[in-house]
């Protein structure tokens, strides 16, 4: 027998922007099929009005988008599968396998309350159903009369009252709940809406979704949607349930507010919401870094190599490999991996991307790319290429403190001096010019050390940056001359 091709989906709900938890839970379904030759689809969960935010559906793709996570189609909107839902619930109803239940809020919270008085929970199954307002109860003809009448009710799944339902997860293994401890949940509302359950069951099957990779919190879902596969007559996907991405503490599922407390985002790009939040790419993280990053966060690949591009990871990627226990989300080592892309990328695709964040306006665009590939090697966010060129563009204002403790020793103005004189003279070379300026320095008898902190401090302003000689063959001898004599002037 020849398997069925894999076909997988992610399958957001548009509540709110994603959360990284759930690029990853896009990815790795991505992964997952570009790894088997298979499809990846979106399937945009919106069935529940109430909860649905503008702007999110949006929002989705364009993060994914971003993340270079394609699906294989365009997106489909359950919201827009009303009459499939309805027939499906149908079949179910004329099988006796659900039932209509007329129940009012009111009845259900006193039902609920008097339990609880008790000490018990109200659940709503086989031990109470046949004395309770549904179907099951009346006879047909009052059913029809309270529908014609329009009065409301919801769809229940009539859960088997005594059934051991095993379940397979491909990351936790096997496992068995008894269905007498389920309750029958509601298929269609009130609002004629099918509920997650019902809609994302009927609609995994439909599509042919072969394997259903979802976040852990779906996990007590699964012997009800194993049930409903049952009651269809269907077989079931195989299920992967992915580990949760804690808080770098370790401490509860990573959230907005902790990432706000630790200075990170939560999201992949800018969340226009009522307050606008910045993503990782508006902090200067590359898709690439993320993805990568986030590739980690429950799975391990054979692979010692810890860069890996998309492609690679499409090409290692195993569900295997998936691991049960919960990952912290740490964002040092998501900028280690930031870093380590940062060299991998061609300048130009880096000017690209820095060009997209807040612009400085002071510097010589036209310049910008070279000065990318001197400084990048010390750059952990896309961002901070902007600081750590500055002074390859602009002269420095100040002059940091400690650094001119250190250079402010007999001689020092003569360095200064000498920069002044070699620059400004007409057989002054700038691609040796720093290798001049220290042998005429050590031949009246500085330091080479003091001569180069000298020349530092007076082209930076600190004791930081690039090599020397590259920071004067790029601005130039002139705008060398006039650092020195600006230095001259304000320090010496
Ligand atoms: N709409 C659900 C969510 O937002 C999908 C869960 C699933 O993949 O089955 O997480």
């Amino acid at each position: 027998m020849t398997n069925k091709k894999v076909c997988v989906r992610f399958a957001p709900s548009p509540t709110g922007p994603l959360h990284i938890g759930g690029v990853r839970t896009a990815l790795f379904n991505y992964l997952y099929a570009k790894k088997s030759g298979g499809k990846f689809l979106i399937r945009i969960e919106d069935t529940d009005k109430k909860r649905e935010v503008s702007g999110a559906e949006n929002y989705i793709v364009e993060s994914l988008k971003w993340c270079g996570i394609e699906a294989d189609q365009e997106p489909c909107r359950q919201s827009e599968r009303k009459a499939i839902y309805n027939e499906h619930v149908t079949k179910l109803l004329k099988e006796g396998k659900a039932y209509y239940a007329f129940d009012t809020e009111g009845e259900l919270l006193t039902l609920r309350e008097n339990e609880e008085k008790k000490g018990k929970t109200f659940i709503y199954n086989w031990r109470n159903r046949s004395s309770l307002n549904n179907s099951l109860c009346l006879d047909e003809k009052e059913v029809q009369e309270k529908i014609e009448n329009k009065e409301k009710y919801v769809v229940r799944f009539k859960c088997p009252s005594e059934s051991e339902v095993k379940t397979y997860d491909i990351v936790r293994g096997d496992s068995s709940i008894d269905s007498s401890l389920l309750d029958d949940k509601i298929l269609v509302k009130a609002d004629g809406m099918p509920t997650y359950h019902f809609a994302n069951v009927v609609d995994d099957y439909l599509m042919g979704i072969t394997h259903v990779i979802r976040g852990e919190e779906w996990l007590p879902s699964l012997a009800l949607h194993t049930l409903l596969y049952e009651a269809f007559g269907w077989k079931s996907p195989k299920y992967a349930h992915l580990p949760l991405i804690l808080n770098p503490n370790g401490k509860g599922k990573l959230s907005k507010r902790s990432g706000e407390k630790n200075g990170f985002p939560v999201f992949p790009i800018r969340w226009k919401g009522e307050k606008e939040i910045l993503g990782f790419k508006e902090i200067g993280i590359l898709p690439e870094a993320l993805i990568n990053y986030i590739s980690t966060l429950g799975w391990t690949p054979d692979e010692t190599k810890e860069v890996l591009s998309l492609n690679e990871l499409k090409e290692l990627f195993s569900l295997e490999k998936v691991v049960s226990s919960s990952a912290n989300f740490d964002f040092e080592k998501l900028k280690w991996y930031n870093h380590q892309h940062i060299q991998k990328t061609q300048n130009d695709e880096l000017l690209r991307v820095l060009l997209n964040t807040k612009k400085e306006d002071d510097y010589d665009v036209v310049k910008l790319e070279n000065a990318i590939g001197l400084v990048k090697e010390r750059a952990n966010t896309v961002n901070e290429l902007w600081e750590l060129s500055r002074y390859l563009f602009v002269e420095p204002k100040s002059y940091d403190e400690k650094s001119l403790k250190r250079i402010l020793k007999p001689g020092g103005k003569e360095i200064v001096e000498t920069i002044i004189s070699m620059a400004g003279s007409e057989s002054g070379r700038a691609d040796s010019f720093v290798e001049g300026v220290k042998n005429s320095c050590i031949d009246k008898g500085f330091s080479a050390g003091q001569i180069m902190m000298t020349v530092r401090v007076v082209l930076v302003g600190a004791l930081n940056g690039i090599d020397l000689q590259e920071i004067v063959s790029f601005i130039g001898l002139e705008e060398t001359s006039s650092r020195a004599k600006e230095a001259l002037l304000k320090v010496f």
